[in-house]
């Protein structure tokens, strides 16, 4: 491998290590906003079910005044009764009052389930109240966790970069800004060896993609110290020497 390639291979190294790290911490920031999002949906479940109590607490005042002002009707109409001259009086007041009755029980009915409905909706309240309380403890435990892990690789971390300045220093600059601009696309894996697909005939391909690469190419790795990319996924691609090869195998 030519010094170039050589070079690159140990920025790729670190690229990698630095590549790890990342997608750790984006998990971990992702879990974050996971539970914030938990926290969110339970307050919006919690304004829907307030909303809820609200109406049907409105609705259950009205009945409720609407039988006391029946029972009001009624004793009126009690008292009208015994002072009633006429048997068809008697008869039309009679009728009136039972017809409240029968109103107010009726409604007596509804009150008593939509108290029901109310208690029902509290008690709901009270368990989106302890859900959101949950989570949370999870948004705090998982900000935590992020902390706890960013303390952790901060000197790896710094050590990486430092390893990767020292690598870029090595590569003349065109081939280094071909890799970051591979690297960044696939996630740090700039590089991909060269895969022989049979031991006795010189068919090869790019071990990131799978595509045929042509013998143009492999000679060209064998020759001369550049880069020489996959025409499909953009990698910049290696031959492996024979001893990895061979302890891959
Ligand atoms: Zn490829």
């Amino acid at each position: 491998m030519g010094e170039t390639l050589e070079a690159l291979h140990r920025l790729q190294a670190v690229e990698l290590q630095l590549a790890e790290i990342r997608r750790k911490r984006d998990a971990k920031a992702r879990r974050i906003e996971y539970y914030k999002r938990q926290v969110r949906n339970a307050e919006e479940k919690f304004q829907q079910n307030r909303e809820t109590i609200r109406e049907r607490q409105a609705r259950l005042d009205t009945l409720q005044l609407d039988v006391s002002s029946r029972e009001d009707s009624i004793n009126r109409h009690r008292q009208l009764l015994n002072r009633a001259k006429t048997n068809r009086e008697y008869a039309a007041i009679l009728t009136a009052m039972n017809t409240e009755k029968a109103d107010n029980a009726k409604l007596e009915t509804e009150i008593l389930q939509l108290m029901d409905f109310v208690q029902n909706l509290k008690n709901e309240a009270a368990a989106i109240e302890a859900q959101k309380a949950r989570s949370l403890e999870d948004v705090t435990r998982a900000e935590e966790a992020l902390r706890d892990y960013d303390a952790e690789c901060q000197q790896q971390d710094h050590g990486l970069r430092a390893d990767r300045e020292e690598c870029a220093e090595k590569v003349p600059p065109s081939a280094l800004a071909s890799f970051t601009r591979v690297a960044e696309h696939h996630d740090g894996e700039a590089m991909v060896p060269i895969a022989k697909l049979h031991p006795k005939r010189d068919e090869y391909i790019c071990s990131g993609c799978n595509i045929m690469v042509t013998l143009e190419v492999v000679n060209a790795l064998q020759t001369r110290d550049e880069l020489q990319v996959c025409k499909v996924c953009g990698r910049i691609l290696y031959l492996e020497s024979p001893e990895t090869q061979r302890s891959r195998a």
